[in-house]
């Protein structure tokens, strides 16, 4: 009896101290950046289904220049940029089941009609969100987003949109832009409207930043008209950087479309309007 109180005070000491020592490396580790990022959760429920893009991908669906895509299962469901044309949108958004009540958050990339051009249309169904948009957009725009009833949140630094999901923060000079990270239990995936700060740079960025492996990179990565070198360059930053999956649609080009299917063949996610991506097909 006595050896076995004698084991639960040993045992709590052991406890308390390992807690100690576990508190001491927290607290010797945390810096304002790493207690905004959160620990890789498993989220097996995400979905993202691309209701804009101007390559097809599902039957009876509109395309049009321009990019657009719902992210569901997370603790908000968000819209990441609108396409260009509100109808095109609402009506793709109507043919896939997908309610814009439903939408809680609203990100956009960067100012570019082809991203931007739905929204009005959008807040007009649905004004009770918060719109995420690069600070550097002009204040008549942001002005317009208020007058719809939404809130805003002005993005310049990386920050955490909700449980899982960050934003890289404006990035690029000429033309700024924000990405989205969605950190899982299988790595991160990232998702760019139209990458004008080049899709090799945001990904090493996204990688710096949450500091897990990158499983899905997709959306436009502006590679339209680019000569093969510089695509075939991109190609391998992607492999250097260890991306495990990608899906180049909107404004990558069918150039770019070809080598990075030739390059990754099962790996490459093929994205288009209608597209639904699940955590199944992503292993
Ligand atoms: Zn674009
Ligand atoms: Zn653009």
């Amino acid at each position: 009896m006595r050896k076995r109180s004698a084991f639960v005070i040993l045992m709590v000491i052991v406890v308390c101290a390992a807690s100690g020592v576990a508190v001491f490396l927290k607290g010797g580790r945390v810096t304002a950046k790493q207690t905004t990022y959160n620990t890789p959760k498993n989220i097996p429920n995400v979905t993202i289904l691309i209701v804009y893009d101007n390559n097809p991908y599902k039957d009876g669906l509109a395309t049009a220049w321009g990019f657009s895509c719902v992210i569901r299962g997370l603790e908000k469901t968000i819209l990441f940029d609108t396409g260009g044309d509100g109808s095109i949108l609402l009506t793709n958004m109507r043919k896939l089941g997908i309610d814009p009540g439903e939408i809680d958050l609203v990100v956009l990339s960067h100012i570019h009609a082809d991203h931007v051009g739905g929204l009005h249309s959008f807040l007009l169904k649905n004004h009770e969100v918060t719109v995420y948009l690069p600070k550097s957009f002009p204040g008549k725009f942001k002005d317009s987003v208020k007058k719809c009833g939404a809130k805003i949140v002005e993005v310049r630094k990386p920050l955490r949109i909700c449980e899982q999901v960050y934003s890289t923060g404006e990035l690029g000079t000429w033309i700024k832009e924000q990405s989205l990270i969605i950190h899982t239990d299988k790595g991160l995936v990232v998702i760019t409207g139209c990458a004008h700060p080049g899709i090799v740079e945001i990904v090493k960025k996204a990688k710096d930043l949450v500091k897990d492996e990158v499983l899905l990179v997709m959306g436009g990565f502006h590679l339209v008209g680019e000569s093969t070198d510089k695509i075939e360059k991109s190609v391998s930053g992607f492999k250097k950087l260890g991306v495990r999956y990608v899906g180049p649609c909107h404004c990558s080009g069918d150039t770019a479309r070809r080598l990075f299917k030739k390059k990754y063949s099962e790996d490459f996610v093929n994205v288009g309007a209608g597209r639904l991506i699940t955590m199944e097909d992503l292993r």
